[in-house]
């Protein structure tokens, strides 16, 4: 089965071409994202109307990309996948509607697929993990912890009750005169720094349960910043460092405990523990994850971070496994700005049959 994926729920335009022989592994045969950065960066953040119009000019020439980086013609291609949402509404829609433009000019059928369901099935993708596993995805828009049991089969086990932390990550850095995205720089300026100078909270570590909360954390970098600014006249590059140091130290361990409580909380014995979003790709985080599933004696997957933030494969990916378990959408396929993974409506990837 040869799947073409299409993705423009947040900031990039992706497609992608994704192939599986029977229960052979998986193989991405072109994987192409057009990102906005550029767009937003005066902005410092993502404009939508801004983010809708580049993908509508975008999404014909990442198809013919993806399709040409794969060798094949869409006629090559058995099924189309698309990000039917969540995600910001018009971006969603240019990916829609070309889907269902190339569906209905071929022929082929179509599948609408759960971003986050995208996200969550990237481990199998990768290291072909079976289920069930523990999802913890930490990007710029999401942090969830989700119990994958099957394709279409998601449990959300807690959640952020405010920031995401990678939005924690790119604020600390605006805080601190760093650069953007955030959270490269906090990790490279955070080497050497001293973790324990400044006493930052754990959020939510003294309430039971998954939930993580991180706009109190970035307050208090924010307050140990004016008090070290008032007190000496400036910030020393061994305060920023200390700063950093401290402020991921503060993220990693929050997470690691909540990691904890929610791989026991799994109704079955989770395979592996796999994580997925830009903020995976944080050193200090990975290693205190890694030592979590240690702990536990279960496994830990960390794919390519390329599949790990927003990409049309994984979109491709979980678009042809919901085909595989019976999934099709028709021309009333509809884009949807909020769509969470764990509703057990009928409609659980796409809307389907
Ligand atoms: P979403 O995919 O949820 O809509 P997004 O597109 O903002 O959100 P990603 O592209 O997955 O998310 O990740 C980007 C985020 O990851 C940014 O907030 C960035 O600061 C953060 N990030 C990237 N590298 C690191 C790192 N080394 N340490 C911490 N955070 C990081
Ligand atoms: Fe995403």
């Amino acid at each position: 089965l040869t799947v073409l994926g299409l993705e423009s729920s947040c900031d990039d335009t992706g497609a992608a071409v994704v192939r599986q022989s029977g229960q052979s592994a998986p193989e991405i045969l072109s994987n192409v994202v057009i990102g906005q950065a550029e767009l937003h960066a005066a902005f410092g953040g993502v404009v939508p109307e801004l983010a809708a119009r580049a993908h509508a000019e975008k999404i014909d020439i990442a198809v013919q990309q993806a399709l040409d980086g794969a060798g094949l013609p869409l006629s090559g291609v058995d099924l189309i996948a698309v990000t039917a949402g969540p995600g910001l509404i018009g971006g969603v829609l240019s990916g829609v509607m070309c889907a269902k433009g190339l569906a209905a000019g071929s022929g082929l059928p179509l599948v609408g697929v759960n971003h986050l369901a995208g996200h969550a099935l990237t481990p199998r993708l990768t290291d072909g993990l079976g289920f069930p596993y523990l999802m913890l995805l930490v990007s710029g828009g999401h942090c969830q912890f989700l119990s994958v049991e099957g394709v279409d089969r998601f449990t959300r086990l807690g959640g952020t009750i405010d920031d995401a932390p990678g939005e924690a990550f790119d604020k600390v850095a605006r805080l601190l005169g760093l650069a953007q995205p955030g959270g490269p720089s906090v990790e490279a300026a955070a080497r050497g720094g001293d973790p324990a100078r400044f006493a930052f909270p754990r959020p939510l570590l003294d309430r039971p349960g998954c939930d993580l909360s991180f706009s109190g954390l970035k307050t208090a970098v924010l307050r140990a910043r004016d008090g070290l600014v008032s007190a000496q006249g400036g910030l020393r590059t061994a305060d920023v460092a200390d700063l950093c140091a401290g402020f991921q130290d503060a993220v990693s361990d929050v997470l690691a405990e909540k990691t904890r409580r929610a791989l026991s909380a799994c109704s079955s014995r989770p395979a592996a523990l796999a994580v997925a979003g830009g903020v995976a790709a944080n050193g200090v985080l990975r290693a205190r994850l890694a030592q979590v599933a240690q702990a536990v004696g279960t496994g830990f997957c960390a794919p390519p971070l390329k599949l790990c933030t927003d990409n049309a494969a994984m979109i491709a990916f979980a678009g042809l496994e919901a085909y595989r378990a019976g999934h099709r959408d028709g021309m009333d396929l509809s884009a949807r700005p909020r769509w969470p993974l764990d509703d057990r409506a009928p409609a659980l990837l796409g809307s389907g049959r």
